[in-house]
């Protein structure tokens, strides 16, 4: 079974963005860039995969600017086998990558492509569900267990109050939650030997997608900054704050 991870290269999540000064969208020079955190756990998911014998094949693929190929090294040193660069300058939104992964689905016909649930820079979280409906094939959206049992997909989701476990048939397309698992630390010897594994370089015209913007960002700003806070001497004048100032609890 071959299984195909849709990694993309984000803003690292230990860094405080900063918006350009023109309100356009959020200033990445000299920003650290990192593996989008849920597709970690997706590649871990599907290395996973691979070491209990179920998946013969993990393909990692990345949509972007060439400095993309970072993101797919990371890929490769975690245990992925070889890597695709779809690259392109443009910006690309979830439905541009949504159509670009179809198009790699197309041309690898793998059994299972696990994405991540969201992008931590745009926080979209449409890709995967788009790309199962241009599949047209089964999703498996948050997930949070994943198992390979006859030839299915059986995955454990959280919803609002519990677990839902649901059968899919493959091909199917499952994106990670949090719980997932931990993704493992790519060890120096890992990464030495990520940078002699393959990694194809192909672009959205030879896929024969079209991936200019449909969407015009009108102003990006930042969240307001939050009032200090004080601290109370003690309960009665918390209580009194409460009533009389804020007025969130009655008289
Ligand atoms: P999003 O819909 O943008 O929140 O992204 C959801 C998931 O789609 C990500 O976690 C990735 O697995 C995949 N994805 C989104 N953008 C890209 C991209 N440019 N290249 C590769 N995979 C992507």
């Amino acid at each position: 079974m071959k299984i195909v991870v849709p990694v993309k290269r984000v803003i690292d999540y230990n860094v405080k963005v900063r918006v350009k000064a023109d309100g356009s969208g959020v200033d990445l020079s000299n920003v650290k860039m990192s593996m989008n955190p849920f597709d970690e756990i997706a590649v871990e998911a599907a290395v996973r995969l691979k070491e209990a014998g179920v998946a013969s094949e993990v393909v990692v693929v990345s949509c972007g600017i060439a400095a993309s190929q970072e993101t797919l090294r990371t890929g490769l040193a975690i245990g992925a086998d070889r890597a695709v660069l779809v690259e392109t300058n443009i910006d690309l939104q979830p439905l541009a990558v949504a159509k670009l992964l179809k198009a790699i689905y197309d041309k690898e016909k793998p059994q299972l492509i696990i994405c991540g649930k969201q992008a931590i820079d745009d926080d979209a979280n449409q890709t995967g569900q788009m790309l199962a409906a241009l599949m047209n094939c089964g999703q498996a959206t948050f997930a949070s267990k994943l198992e390979i049992v006859d030839g299915k997909a059986i995955v454990t989701r959280e919803v609002d109050g519990g677990l839902e476990t649901l059968e899919l048939p493959l091909p199917a397309v499952v994106t990670t939650d949090l719980r997932l698992n931990e993704p493992r630390y790519a060890t120096l010897p890992n990464i030495m030997k990520a940078k002699k594994k393959p990694l194809e370089t192909l672009t959205p015209a030879d896929l024969g997608v079209n991936v200019e913007p449909r969407l015009t960002t009108l102003k990006v700003v930042e969240p307001s900054s939050r009032k200090a806070g004080i601290i109370v001497p003690d309960v009665q004048v918390l209580l009194n704050k409460l009533k009389n100032e804020a007025k969130v609890i009655a008289g």
